[in-house]
């Protein structure tokens, strides 16, 4: 099935991001100063303050931090409820919120909060490859 969702809009300082999702990489902005990685991509460091950034080729790994049941969405997303959405721990650092795959919306009781989840991109258009995470098999 086509990707029929909105797709979401980009600056120059995403650029390395989705240059990255093409190619199945997650890309994360890491702060030189202090180490830091940070999602969402900022202009600076929201730790220290610091404009010296880079990016960094993550890892892809993450766990579940908190997840919650949609049961009801509006608009593109209408006809996808129920569906659940997570915020993952990511392995570098910070959270990223995401649309969870791989758990089951009607079965609540089977998604468990530091479960391991990994990346994947799902083609959009031509250029744009959208993020979602994955529940590990067998977890
Ligand atoms: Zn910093």
């Amino acid at each position: 099935m086509a990707y029929d969702k909105p797709i979401p809009r980009r600056g120059v300082h995403t650029q390395p991001f989705w240059e990255g999702a093409k190619n199945n990489q997650l890309m994360l902005p890491r702060c030189t100063d202090c180490n830091r990685v940070h999602w969402y991509p900022r202009h600076i460091c929201p730790f220290c303050h610091s404009v010296n950034l880079e990016w960094i080729q993550a890892s892809g790994e993450g766990t579940i931090h908190t997840y919650a049941v949609q049961h009801l969405a509006f608009g593109p997303w209408a006809e996808e409820a129920p569906y659940v959405t997570a915020y993952i721990d990511l392995k570098e650092g910070d959270r990223m919120l995401t649309v969870l795959r791989g758990v089951d919306p009607n079965k609540p009781e089977e998604i468990k909060v530091g479960a391991p989840v990994k990346v994947e991109f799902e083609q959009a258009n031509e250029d744009t490859f959208i993020p979602f995470w994955r529940v590990v098999e067998g977890f």
